[in-house]
C-alpha cells in the first residue's frame, strides 16, 4: 500500500490545557470550596478528641488493628457495617440529587480530582506564569537554564503537594502525631512508607500530569451522567440565539446585525477541560462554570448583558430561543425527580441518626451451647451451656452483673467467677461460658424447651440489656 493509500491514524496526541487566570463569582466559589476541602482533608487527623485514657483520641480514626471506626463521639463497631452503608447510599442518592439539579457540578467544585488539579494548576501558574507564558514556555523546544529552573521548581512544589497528600491519608489509619514522628525518625511500618509512596504518585501524575484526562478516560461518571440528567437539569451552556452570528467587535462595539459572542476565545483559553462551550454540551464539560466568569466579563466590557454563558436548563434553551421567558431556576431545581432523591437521602439519614442515638453502650448476645444439648448432672439436675458475649463501648472497663429471667427459677453460673458478674475491659468484647441449671424436678427439666431471657446491668450507671434464648429440658 503506498503512502497515499494508507488509512489516516486512528490516535491523535494529546494537546495540554493551559488554562489562563479568570475572575469571577464562580471563581471565588471554587477558591472557597477548594480552602475548604484541601482544609478538612489535611488537618482533620490531628483534630483530638478524648474518649478516655484507654480509646485513641483522634477525632476521625481507621483503626484497623482494633477494627473500629472512629468519627468524633461515634464509634462504629465492625457489626454496625450497616451505618458505613447507609452513608455510602446517602452519598449515591446525594451525588444523583445534584447531578439531576445541576449536572456534573460534583465534578466541577468537589471531586478531589478537580481540586487538586486546580492547585497544581495554580502553583504552575505562580511559577512559570499565566496561559501565554506558559504556552511559549511548552513551544520552545530549547531546555536553557530558565526553563530547567522553572520546571524543576514546579515538580519539586507538586512533589511536596503529593507527599504532603500521601502522608495525610495515612494519618487517618492510625495515630497521627505518632506516626509523623515514626515516618520522620525511620521507625513507621513498611505499609504506611509504601501507601505514602502510591498516594504520592498518583497525586503527582493525575494532578500534574493526565489533569482533564483522568476525567475523560479514566472516570466513568461523565459516561452515566447522562441518566441522571434531563431537560429540566440545570448545567452551563451558551446561549447561541443571542451569540450568533459571532464576530469580533472594533474597538468594543459589536456591529450592526451580529451577535453578543466576539470570538474573544476567552471562555476557550480558560476551560480546564480545553474545550469550546459555545459547540453545545459535551462529555468532557465538567460544569465547572469559569467559562461563565470569563464571558461575563467580557460582555461587561462591551457593555452587554451578562449571561450569555450561564447555567441553563435545556427546556428554557428551547424556549428562549422562541422568545418566552425562562422559569425561574428554583423551578428547575425543586422539581418531583429531586424531591424524591431528596425524600429517600433524608429518610435514610434520619434513621441512621436514629439508629446512633437508640443503640445502647452495651450489649449482649447468646449462642447455646449444642454439643451436647444439656448434660444430666450426679444430683440428677439438668444444665445447659451457652457462650455469651458482652460488648463493652465505653472508654474504661465496666463490670456487669448477670441473671436469667425464666418461668422457672434457674441457677446461673459464670465459667471462672465465682459470683454472676463479669468484667469487660475498655471498648472490648469478651465471650464468657455461662451455665444454667435447674433441679430435677424442675419443669424446665422434662421440657423440651422453655424460654430464657439473660439480663446484663452494667454496675457503673445501672444501664441493662438483655437477650433471649431456650433452656433445653430431657424430653
Ligand atoms: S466548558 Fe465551561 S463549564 Fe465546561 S469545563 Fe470548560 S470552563 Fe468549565
Ligand atoms: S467569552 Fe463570550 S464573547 Fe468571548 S468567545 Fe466566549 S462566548 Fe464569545
Amino acid at each position: 500500500m503506498s503512502d497515499s493509500q494508507q488509512a489516516p491514524s486512528l490516535y491523535a496526541a494529546r494537546e495540554p490545557v493551559f488554562p489562563k487566570r479568570v475572575y469571577g463569582r464562580f471563581r471565588n466559589l471554587k477558591w472557597l470550596i477548594m480552602a475548604v476541602t484541601l482544609g478538612i482533608y489535611y488537618l482533620t487527623p490531628w483534630i483530638r478528641w478524648d474518649r478516655g485514657a484507654e480509646l485513641p483520641d483522634q477525632a476521625v480514626l481507621i483503626d484497623l488493628a482494633s477494627r473500629r471506626f472512629y468519627f468524633f463521639w461515634i464509634e462504629i463497631w465492625p457489626y454496625e457495617f450497616y451505618f458505613v452503608g447507609g452513608l455510602l447510599i446517602m452519598a449515591g442518592l446525594g451525588l444523583f440529587l445534584f447531578t439531576s439539579a445541576l449536572g456534573r457540578v460534583w465534578c466541577g467544585y468537589t471531586c478531589p480530582q478537580t481540586v487538586w488539579v486546580d492547585l497544581f494548576i495554580l502553583v504552575e501558574r505562580w511559577i512559570e506564569g499565566d496561559r501565554n507564558a506558559r504556552l511559549r514556555l511548552h513551544r520552545q523546544k530549547k531546555i536553557d537554564f530558565r526553563k530547567l529552573r522553572l520546571r524543576l521548581t514546579k515538580w519539586l512544589v507538586w512533589l511536596l503537594i503529593s507527599v504532603a497528600t500521601g502522608g495525610a491519608w495515612v494519618f487517618y489509619f492510625t495515630d497521627a502525631p505518632k506516626l509523623a514522628v515514626d515516618l520522620f525518625t525511620f521507625n513507621a511500618n513498611v505499609v504506611a512508607y509504601t501507601t505514602i509512596l502510591v498516594m504520592t504518585a498518583m497525586t503527582f501524575i493525575f494532578g500534574g500530569f493526565m489533569r482533564e484526562q483522568v476525567c475523560n478516560y479514566m472516570c466513568p461518571w461523565p459516561r452515566i451522567q447522562a441518566a441522571m440528567m434531563d431537560t429540566d437539569t440545570l448545567t452551563v451552556a451558551y446561549r447561541h440565539w443571542r451569540g450568533e452570528p459571532r464576530g469580533k467587535a472594533k474597538k468594543g462595539v459589536v456591529a450592526e446585525g451580529q451577535g453578543d459572542c466576539i470570538d474573544c476565545m476567552a471562555c476557550v483559553n480558560v476551560c480546564p477541560a480545553g474545550i469550546d462551550i459555545r459547540e453545545g454540551q459535551q462529555m468532557e464539560c465538567i460544569t465547572c462554570a469559569l467559562c461563565i466568569d470569563a464571558c461575563d466579563e467580557i460582555m461587561d466590557k462591551i457593555g452587554k448583558p451578562r449571561g450569555l454563558i450561564g447555567y441553563m436548563a435545556l427546556k428554557d434553551e428551547t424556549s428562549e430561543t422562541s422568545g418566552i421567558a425562562p422559569v425561574s431556576p428554583w423551578k428547575h431545581i425543586f422539581r418531583l425527580r429531586t424531591m424524591i432523591y431528596t425524600g429517600l437521602w433524608s429518610l435514610i439519614g434520619v434513621g441512621l441518626m436514629f439508629m446512633l442515638f437508640i443503640r445502647s453502650d452495651i450489649d449482649i448476645s447468646v449462642s447455646p451451647v449444642r454439643s451436647p444439648v444439656y448434660i444430666t448432672m450426679s444430683d440428677g439436675s439438668i444444665r445447659n451451656a451457652y457462650d455469651i458475649r458482652l460488648r463493652n463501648k465505653h472508654g474504661e472497663a465496666h463490670s456487669f452483673a448477670m441473671v436469667a429471667r425464666s418461668d422457672v427459677p434457674m441457677q446461673l453460673e459464670v465459667e471462672g467467677e465465682d459470683y454472676g458478674t463479669v468484667t469487660v475491659p475498655a471498648d472490648e468484647l469478651r465471650t464468657i461460658r455461662v451455665y444454667l441449671t435447674v433441679p430435677d424436678a424442675s419443669s424446665a427439666a422434662n421440657s423440651k424447651v422453655t424460654d430464657v431471657r439473660i439480663w446484663i446491668t452494667d454496675e457503673a450507671n445501672g444501664d441493662r440489656a438483655h437477650a433471649d434464648t431456650v433452656f433445653n429440658g430431657r424430653d
